[in-house]
């Protein structure tokens, strides 16, 4: 057994590296550079912890993360790990006594915050230490065309100059190709090893619903899967996170709105309870997420649909990093394919930055609309390829019907057509279903040829169709008209009878339901998984600190099923290295005891 696999056994209590966790470690351990992409989840941090262990001296990690710091330190502390950590956060004699068990080479990990590391000060207190290596966690941020740019990253180049010798790893879960370029030439990592891990997230559960009482189906959605986890639930506007959070908290959960526009001490306040309490469901805008480094969120739902497919992976990536079961589930319908379209439209940008923006849109639509594997789509259009459909999204676990839909598209273009391209989806439905109504006596509509020619669909059925034909690009909203219906260029081949199109068949209300996600697995006894989420609930309370910095989810489970009943038996577990198996093992022994 070589030094990084025993360290992974007796300190992190875990039985085998993951790919390719073994071969960058081994790369820093030789002392050389490594650039690093993985989803998240996929283990990142092992990545530099181990090293920064195994090599003599100090690991430096640089991340704009400060307020994570903590509860790093604290989970690496947990770990009998000795860690700390320099950032503002710190007064200066705290800070000095950090500094100087630097100094005295007694710590194995030190967090700092980039801008503090590139000032003059601290680069001349590393020199006067024993540096092991430097992790540039999140690098992403050197990368000015990504959201998350960071000027202080900028300096980090000077790393390289100032202490050649020591190796550096940068790591990312940012996937795209242009990033990734950035991040090695402004880091300078021409010559380092990369290590580039597929995207995939297959404990995620992908899956997309139609609209249709969109808080009927959230609550449906959490009363049967999710009664009591965490989870994060993305809105559009922030007034509608505030109501959502109130009705929610109303239905008996334990929600909390988060968005830009709160007081920041009551955002700081709100994340702080999703982190360290147990079940907190957080209702949210985009501007909740960056740094949400909680293991155990068991769903990410969207209320509203995002713009991109990039903002969709992003977001729904925040459930289930532990690996355990987790669900992306999404409410859409054709209000939002208006709304963003509108909101693109309204938005100053110029006509190119407009059109790609709108590409984006469109691909996102698409992924809503596929009647395919969601998994294989959205990995392709990261560039990455799955084997076969994955079977653990919506469409593979109840592949959708599909019918044909050409003479329906026909006829819903033809009437938007004679109607003078100046009316909105429901007055159009009017007229097809042949309404008799104020607006169709006004406008004379029941005059038209396409008056009452479409009787043989229902009102839902008809707005599936203009849905899927505006999703598609047959036809556009034009907002500045009121929502009124254009045909587009794209739609001549259909209506000249050159083309067919097949439609997707909405699931209604009452199809088969949805196979769910249990939260726990069949063989589990739920007395004594209670008890010992207790058991963690009491430890967490008592030193400060998330449940999971004591043992993760997927840790319990295992006591639950392997149920053991002496200290080694207790030492096999995975999670419970030497340091946790001497502090916690009694106290959880017990508890299995007590309840067998
Ligand atoms: P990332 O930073 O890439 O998002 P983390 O480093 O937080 O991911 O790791 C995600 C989870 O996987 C953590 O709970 C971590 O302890 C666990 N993990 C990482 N490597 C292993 C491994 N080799 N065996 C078991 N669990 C692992
Ligand atoms: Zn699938």
């Amino acid at each position: 057994m070589n030094n990084a696999q025993h360290i992974l056994q007796t300190v992190f209590g875990y039985e085998a590296f993951r790919a390719p966790q073994d071969a960058i470690i081994q790369t820093v351990i030789a002392g050389n550079d490594a650039l690093v992409l993985m989803p998240t989840g996929g283990g990142k941090s092992l990545c530099y912890q181990i090293p920064a262990l195994a090599r003599p001296g100090c690991g430096i990690v640089i991340s704009p993360l400060i307020a994570l710091m903590q509860d790093q330190v604290n989970a690496m502390r947990e770990l009998g790990v000795r860690a700390s950590y320099l950032n503002s956060t710190l007064d200066a004699g705290e800070a000095r006594s950090v500094e100087q068990a630097l100094l005295c080479g007694e710590l194995d990990l030190l967090y700092i915050a980039p801008e503090r590391l590139t000032q003059e000060r601290c680069l001349a207190l590393l020199e006067r230490s024993n540096i092991a290596l430097f992790a540039i966690d999140e690098a992403h941020c050197v990368s000015q065309w990504g959201h998350d740019f960071r000027t202080d990253y900028l300096q980090l180049s000077l790393l390289h100059q100032r202490f050649p010798a020591v190796p550096r790893i940068a790591l990312t879960a940012t996937a795209d190709e242009r990033t990734r370029a950035e991040i090695i030439h402004r880091l300078d990592l021409a010559e380092a090893g990369q290590f580039i891990a597929g995207f995939d997230r297959p404990n995620i559960r992908y899956r997309i619903a139609i609209k249709s009482n969109p808080r009927a189906q959230l609550l449906r959605f959490l009363r049967d899967e999710h009664p009591k986890d965490a989870g994060i639930v993305y809105c559009l506007s922030r007034k509608k996170t505030e109501d959502i959070s109130l009705w929610l908290q109303e239905q008996g959960f334990n929600a909390l709105p988060y968005h830009a526009g709160l007081p920041a001490a009551l955002r700081a306040d709100h994340q702080a309870r999703f982190l360290r309490e147990e079940g907190v469901i957080v209702v949210a805008t985009i501007a909740f997420g960056m740094g949400i480094d909680k293991p155990d969120v068991r769903f990410v739902a969207h209320l509203d649909m995002p713009k991109t497919i990039e903002s969709y992976y992003q977001e729904t990536g925040r459930a289930g990093r532990d690996g355990e079961p987790a669900n992306a589930w999404m409410l859409y319908g054709l209000q939002d394919v208006i709304k963003l379209r509108q909101m693109m439209a309204a938005s100053d940008g110029s006509e190119e930055f407009k059109r790609a923006e709108q590409h984006r849109l469109n691909a996102m639509l698409g992924l809503c609309e596929i009647t395919s594997c969601r998994r294989e789509s959205l990995l392709k259009y990261f560039g990455d390829t799955l084997a076969g459909p994955c079977g653990n999204c919506d469409t593979c676990l109840e592949p959708v019907d599909t019918w044909d839909g050409t003479e329906a598209a026909r006829k819903a273009l033809s009437a938007v057509y004679r109607t003078g391209q100046r009316f909105g989806v429901n007055h159009v439905i009017d007229v097809l279903r042949g309404a008799d109504n104020d607006k169709v006596r006004q406008f004379s509509h029941q005059q038209l040829p396409t008056y009452g020619v479409g009787k043989e669909l229902t009102n839902t059925q008809w707005r599936s169709v203009f849905r899927q034909l505006v999703a598609r690009g047959y036809m556009s909203v034009d907002l500045a008209e009121y929502g009124a219906l254009r045909l587009e260029e794209k739609c001549r081949p259909l209506l000249r009878a050159e083309q067919e199109v097949l439609l997707r068949r909405d699931a209604g209300g009452k199809t088969a339901r949805q196979q769910t996600t249990t939260p726990l697995p069949a063989d589990i006894d739920v007395g004594l998984w209670e008890a010992l989420r207790e058991c963690r609930r009491v430890l967490a309370e008592k030193q400060g600190v998330p449940p999971y910095v004591i043992f993760h989810d997927r840790s319990l489970k295992e006591m639950c099923s392997v149920r053991p009943r002496t200290a080694e038996e207790f030492g096999y577990i995975s999670g419970v290295g030497e340091r946790k198996l001497h502090k916690y093992g009694a106290a959880f022994l017990r508890v299995i005891n007590e309840y067998l």
